[in-house]
């Protein structure tokens, strides 16, 4: 339902959890957030309240880090608790993923990855993506042709986004039928699936079309399609009014 990612100079668990909270005005029935840590992942999510994943960050903080991303969850498959909470992981915990939407053929992807001996966590359609773009990273590929790969093979509605946690310098995302805007900062950039993720850290936007991927690092933004060709967001100033 909502979703934040961000990479730069700053604490990523500070920006991504203030992110979330902008977002709650839509609605959520759980929430999380993954980090990239010294090559692994570190997260937490939980059902309920934003409040109650602040909660269990203070009385167990996770390490430092500069790349992350987060996720308020409105439940379509699978009972609204921790373990379908996002983000979600492969089996190696390698990769993370947050989802908005619905992922319509995941009964078939969730057969095949069975069929090939993986073992799913969680009973949501998000998983399918999570362990599909594990196992393109985990085969050698960078994260964003993995995304690219992952989402031709996907059916439906779906904001997508991902850290690889061998990976610290990018996050990548995607979208078809379901809203991604980039923040363009200075020396750091964000994702949302609206702008009120990031608009206290600036205004300067790119709105991303229908099948399009984008991968942000801290100093760059780039834009291709599902297959790879490169593209580009709809650059804009947002002139909200914040006290609005
Ligand atoms: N379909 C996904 C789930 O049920 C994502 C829901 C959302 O958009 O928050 O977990």
């Amino acid at each position: 339902c909502g979703i934040v990612g961000y990479v730069g100079p700053q604490q990523a668990q500070g920006v991504v959890i203030e992110g979330l909270r902008r977002l709650e005005y839509r609605g959520y029935d759980s929430a999380g957030i993954a980090l990239v840590v010294d090559g692994e992942l570190a997260s937490d999510k939980r059902a309920g309240k934003l409040a109650n994943l602040e909660k269990a960050v203070a009385a167990s903080p996770l390490p430092p880090s500069t790349t992350g991303i987060g996720h308020t969850r409105w439940a379509t498959h699978g009972a609204p608790n921790d373990v379908n909470a996002h983000p979600h992981t492969g089996g190696a915990r390698r990769v993370a993923l947050v989802h908005n939407g619905i992922i319509e053929n995941f009964a078939e992807l969730r057969d095949r990855i069975e069929a090939d001996d993986h073992v799913m966590l969680s009973e949501t359609d998000t998983e399918v993506a999570a362990q599909l773009l594990e196992l393109q990273v985990e085969s050698g590929i960078d994260l964003t042709t993995a995304m690219q790969r992952v989402c031709r093979q996907l059916e439906g509605a779906f904001t997508l986004v991902a850290i690889d946690s061998h990976d610290p310098s990018r996050v990548v995302a995607a979208r078809r039928n379901s809203p991604l805007v980039v923040g363009i900062g200075e020396g750091e950039n964000f994702l949302g699936s609206d702008v009120a993720a990031f608009i206290e850290h600036t205004r300067e936007a790119m709105e991303l079309g229908q099948d399009q991927v984008v991968t942000i690092t801290r100093d760059g933004v780039e834009v291709t399609d599902f297959d790879g060709n490169p593209s580009e967001g709809k650059r804009y100033h947002v002139t909200w009014d914040l006290s609005a």
